[in-house]
């Protein structure tokens, strides 16, 4: 994933955030996680919060951790 940005993907994507309280596969459009800084987990009963804008980055660039943070948790669940 060393040449992936933000920027390639389309708007009309879907991101999968893989939650790691409960395994649920959330799948959400880019759009609507570009707008948003959390995102609850869809899980029965799970309560995790997906953080996408950390207090140490700045809008936008928390969204591109965030998303190589999603990659990263479905390459290692599919390794
Ligand atoms: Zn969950």
């Amino acid at each position: 994933m060393a040449n992936f940005g933000i920027g390639q993907i389309q708007s009309t994507a879907r991101v999968l955030l893989i939650c790691p309280d409960c395994g649920q596969e959330n799948s959400e459009y880019v759009d609507v996680l570009r707008g948003r800084r959390m995102y609850c987990c869809g899980g029965d009963g799970c309560d995790y919060i997906f953080d996408l804008a950390g207090p140490r980055y700045a809008v936008g660039r928390g969204f591109v951790e965030a998303c190589r943070k999603f990659y990263a948790a479905i390459y290692a669940l599919r390794a």
